[in-house]
């Protein structure tokens, strides 16, 4: 396009170019030409021929319309005087191909008016090398800007697209919670600053999360052994008094008779009581012992309903169940039982004068296998219920008040949960767990242990 438009500019140019020489030439012929003197014409025409590379040819056509010299030597073209395209007109410019290249024929009249005219023979010579000059100027240049096109986008990929898509990276690995990772983008001018940033901002999250979880740990690590060295006292609390009434009862029995079937009697119960709280006591330092097995929840209920059948009979408690299948959980089957069989004592307890007992059980929406106990015994007072779960919490003359915190410990230790509501008719305790198939994949090494 560019290289067109500086062609047609150039032809234009030579064009006048042509034109000039030709009318000065004519000027200095013109005596001659009138004075008939062809040789002089012709030398003056070959001179100029010399003196300009540009010239092809030049001839003369003489007042009588006839050649009247020329510079193509002995053998001129046929049919030249033919070419004269000059007619009425002062000045003409045609392209004639021939077989040394296009040549611009400029012709003008030597007087105005008369018949005898001045043609040169302009070659392209000036305009070709031009056109190669332009030629290889727009080729390097044209490389230049292709080189430089590449340059930049390299610069564009080095120093913007790629710390770009690697800042985009890493932003994605913090939000993935990948902390602590380095962009590692030093001396990228204000993105090297943000990848500092980004730096900083990663190393500090890493540096936070570790302490929150150090003083969760840390947290959970006191918890445990406040929860521990509460348990502790209070059993020894719980102890003290049985132990004192068998105490007092063999000093009598020392100092009086033999003992009679009441003291027995109350001697075996207390004994017995110290067992109970000695075997929930223990439910809490055994369970790391715990081994997590596939456990049917449904089953287990069946049978621990089956174990309280009779105290249910005698108190008149009606009982419906409701039982979907379901998959099984990771735990120990014992310790199961053991939730479930307290769950059913505190039901049965707070129906002495019987009610209802229903449980039911199911996947939850969550996908969790889910085991619901629900009484009909007036509820828990709101007074105290933050604290039911409390270990020794008990509203019971003969209660321990270590089955809810048992409950929880154990649940809590299979990755399930417990929840409660109530109101004035009754209470419904509900405990879920993880199915076995998700604990699996999260809690292989516990199930592996021997
Ligand atoms: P305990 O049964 O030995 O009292 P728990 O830890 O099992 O100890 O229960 C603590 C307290 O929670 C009970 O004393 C009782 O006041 C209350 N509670 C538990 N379950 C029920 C229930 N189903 N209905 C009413 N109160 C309940
Ligand atoms: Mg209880």
């Amino acid at each position: 396009m560019v290289r067109l438009e500086v062609t047609s500019a150039l032809r234009a140019e030579q064009s006048r170019y042509g034109l000039t020489i030709a009318r000065n030439l004519a000027d200095r012929i013109a005596d001659q030409v009138v004075q008939d003197e062809p040789y002089q014409t012709e030398a003056a025409i070959s001179a100029s021929l010399k003196s300009d590379s540009d010239l092809h040819y030049a001839f003369v056509i003489g007042m009588d319309g006839k050649l009247f010299a020329h510079t193509f030597g002995t053998g001129y073209p046929v049919g030249l005087t033919e070419w004269n395209p000059t007619g009425n007109k002062e000045e003409t410019v045609q392209l004639l191909a021939t077989e040394v290249g296009t040549i611009r024929d400029v012709g003008v009249k030597v007087f105005s008016g008369l018949p005898a005219e001045l043609h040169l023979g302009l070659k392209e010579t000036r305009i070709t090398v031009t056109q190669e000059r332009l030629r290889n100027r727009i080729a390097v240049g044209s490389g230049i800007a292709i080189l430089g096109a590449l340059l930049f986008s390299l610069l564009l990929n080095r120093y913007l697209a790629r710390p770009l898509n690697h800042l985009i990276a890493h932003g994605e690995a913090l939000i993935r919670g990948e902390f602590g990772k380095r962009v590692g983008l030093a001396g990228h001018g204000e993105l090297g600053a943000l990848a500092a940033t980004f730096d900083t901002l990663s190393q500090e999250l890493a540096s936070s999360r570790q302490r929150a979880q150090e003083t969760m740990r840390q947290m959970l690590r006191t918890e445990k052994l406040s929860a521990l060295g509460q348990l502790s006292a209070g059993l020894a609390h719980e102890i003290r008094n049985p132990l004192t009434s068998i105490k007092i009862l063999f000093q009598s029995f020392l100092e009086s008779s033999s003992p009679t079937r009441k003291d027995i009697e109350v001697v075996l119960s207390e004994t017995e009581r110290m067992e109970t709280l000695l075997k929930q006591f223990l439910a809490f330092t055994h369970i790391e012992e715990a081994t997590p097995q596939a456990v049917d929840l449904p089953e287990v209920t069946h049978h621990v309903l089956y174990i309280c059948r009779y105290q249910m009979r005698i108190q008149g408690i009606e009982v419906a169940t409701e039982l979907a299948a379901m998959p099984p959980v990771l735990a120990d089957r014992a310790m199961i039982e053991q939730v479930l069989l307290n769950l059913l004592m505190n039901a049965v307890e707070a129906m002495p004068e019987g009610g209802e007992l229903h449980i039911s059980g199911g996947i939850t929406v969550d996908n969790r296998v889910e085991i619901r106990v629900r009484d009909s015994g007036g509820g828990i007072p709101e007074a105290i219920r933050d604290k039911i779960f409390d270990p020794f919490f008990t509203t019971k003359p003969e209660g321990t008040g270590l089955g809810l915190s048992v409950i929880h410990n154990i649940v809590g230790h299979f990755g399930g949960t417990i929840d409660f509501c109530c109101d004035s008719t009754g209470t419904m305790f509900a405990v879920s767990f993880p199915v076995a198939s998700d604990m699996t994949t999260k809690k292989t090494g516990a199930a592996n242990e021997p």
